[in-house]
């Protein structure tokens, strides 16, 4: 038993996240990431993922990090998109 460190829940099934030299303890991983997901410098959602890091923000996407200026960003979104133009490039031939 140990008491979630977000909402202060007493439960058996809790956790323990280790980052650096600071040990949290929660109780379900919606309070995890409530306390140690960073935000989205754009849209200040969670970013569970990787996200995307760039002059020191980080973003949930490619899309946000576009809306803030960056340029040098590529997700899988635009992945596909890149896929889809080659097949209607490829069809136009
Ligand atoms: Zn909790
Ligand atoms: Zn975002």
């Amino acid at each position: 038993m140990a008491t979630c460190d977000v909402c202060g829940n007493d439960y058996d099934k809790s956790f323990e996240i280790r980052r650096g030299q600071v040990i949290h303890t929660f109780d379900c991983f919606e309070c995890a990431i409530h306390r140690l997901a960073p935000q989205c410098a754009r849209c200040a959602c969670r970013i569970i993922g990787h996200g995307m890091e760039s002059e020191g923000q980080i973003y949930c996407c490619a899309s946000c990090a576009r809306q803030h200026g960056v340029t040098d960003v590529a997700d899988r979104g635009d992945e596909r998109n890149t896929i889809e133009a080659i097949g209607r490039a490829v069809q136009a031939l």
